[in-house]
């Protein structure tokens, strides 16, 4: 059988489609008008990070941009992409800028946004074969060679595994609710054990589930103190998981994975280890024995649209047993017929509780591929680097004051003997002014500027400017006048 050329040859008046044999032409012009228009707004930012002039600057040039919304008759392609594309590029916080560094907000690859175009225009759909052929085979095979980076020890009989998520949040849900389920046949009521430096996803993630509040343990100089888990683990009667972080979202810490591992075997405790943001380090030779200990966990947390240069959303749980994800198995005779399965049709939805799901392991697959492990590790090191130069800049300056030194790429730092409230007002301004955008934390009982550095192309050059410009907002605010 012959099938004619779909969608039918262009010229009908309908608007082209992405897919099929006219998809990549009708694109082609579209993607180079995006581009023009990204140009066009980067550069009314001047060479800032962030729009100037604060939230009713950005909103009169994205209302003047968009209104209306829905008119009565289309502007056309052309129009709408260049005048929406350049507005938002224009107000955009731009993490490929070196002075964005509040979050653990990547700057993406552009192979890998090169490749997450080919997942919208394929839109390909991940919750039955059907709808995804290549795409699911490409997501088993990758994601089972992540999890095997996370358990490298497990025996040949041993499937690692692991599920592609919307990023850390999804993945500590989906973790609790596992090891939920690993107890509910025995009627246990699980109670989750955090730390006080825990991402708070892990708090709503029991509240979501029905589980008891978390415990919380101390963390009094930024991880999770074992002698204090210790204690609390021995007052617990019942199924228990542990929850350890692998970089702290304040000062990218980690918890001292063996000894945490040690105590929940001791004590008949699981664990679960949040690695949103250090599970990379893994990559790099210098620093995966900092996450020793890794392997011991029921479950790890990945997020690859942190340290992985991955537009979002690029999260991972990885599990040490492929039997261990039988709870999210789930029957729908429209996706998942037994008869289907039987007859050899992969069965996806058990791979996710979402149903639509967009494949993003396309980019996540394509920048294995291009870099390599070795490539990988180097962008790691590179910035753990980086974030330590820093550090000793910060530790050397006359006027301002070290947290302590990064074990990611984390820097707290503040000027000396500032009060909270300068430290929150040159925040403040540095984010009006649109020339950074640092972030906060507390520590120690006091409010700390944070640097966050994702961005390989940061110099330290970049980074003494900006200490520079610190040092001087906290003279004009100790003085009391207007920052210049
Ligand atoms: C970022 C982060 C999360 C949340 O991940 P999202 O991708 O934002 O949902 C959870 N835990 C830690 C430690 C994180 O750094």
């Amino acid at each position: 059988m012959t099938t004619p050329p779909h969608p039918p040859t262009p010229g009908t008046g309908l608007p082209p489609l992405a897919g099929g044999s006219h998809g990549p032409d009708a694109l082609r012009p579209l993607v180079a008008t995006v581009l023009d228009a990204l140009a066009a707004g980067t550069a009314e930012r001047q060479g800032r990070p962030l729009p100037a002039g604060g939230p009713d600057a950005t909103a009169a040039r994205v209302r003047a941009a968009a209104t209306p919304v829905l008119p009565g008759e289309g502007a056309g392609a052309g129009e709408a992409l260049t005048t929406l594309v350049q507005a938002l590029a224009a107000g955009a916080a731009d993490p490929a800028h070196p002075l964005c560094a509040a979050h653990l907000h990547t700057p993406p690859l552009a192979l890998a946004v090169a490749a997450d175009l080919a997942a919208s225009a394929l839109n390909q759909s991940l919750d039955s074969w059907d709808q995804a052929p290549a795409a699911a085979e490409l997501e088993a095979l990758v994601t089972h060679a992540l999890a095997l980076e996370v358990y490298p020890g497990t025996p040949p009989d041993a499937t690692p595994d692991a599920v592609v998520t919307t990023g850390g949040t999804e993945s500590n849900q989906l973790a609790l609710l596992l090891a939920r389920e690993r107890h509910a046949p025995a009627g246990g009521r699980l109670q989750v054990v955090t730390g006080a430096n825990t991402h708070h996803s892990l708090t709503r993630a029991a509240w979501l589930l029905g589980l008891p509040e978390p415990v919380t343990v101390p963390a009094p100089r930024g991880t999770l103190d074992p002698a204090a888990l210790d204690d609390a683990l021995s007052t617990l009667r019942g199924p228990v998981l542990v929850a350890a972080t692998a970089g702290t979202t304040d000062t990218g810490a980690i918890d001292p994975l063996p000894a945490i591992a040690d105590l929940c075997e001791r004590h008949g405790a699981e664990l679960h280890v949040d690695a949103a943001y250090g599970g990379p380090l893994l990559f790099s030779d210098r620093r995966a024995p900092l996450l020793d200990g890794l392997d011991r966990a029921q479950s790890v947390t990945l997020d690859l649209h942190k340290l992985g240069w991955q537009p979002v959303a690029a999260g991972l749980l990885a599990v040490p047993g492929t039997e261990m994800l039988a709870p999210l198995a789930h029957t729908a005779d429209y996706l998942n017929a037994d008869d289907d399965t039987d007859a050899g049709l992969p069965d996806l939805l058990g791979r996710s509780l979402r149903t639509t799901r967009r494949p993003d392991i396309i980019k996540i697959a394509v920048t294995l591929r291009a870099l390599g492990r070795s490539g990988l590790g180097t962008l790691v090191d590179h910035l753990c680097d980086t974030a330590e130069e820093l550090a000793e800049a910060i530790d050397k300056h006359p006027r301002l004051e070290l947290h302590e030194h990064p074990t990611l790429t984390t820097v707290l730092f503040r000027p000396t003997g500032a009060s909270d409230t300068t430290v929150a007002t040159i925040r403040r301004t540095l984010l009006t002014e649109g020339t950074a955008v640092l972030g906060r934390a507390r520590a120690d009982g006091r409010l700390w500027l944070k640097t966050t550095l994702l961005n390989p192309h940061t110099t330290p050059d970049d980074l003494a400017a900006l200490l520079t410009r610190v040092e001087t907002l906290a003279d004009t605010l100790v003085e009391g006048s207007t920052p210049r």
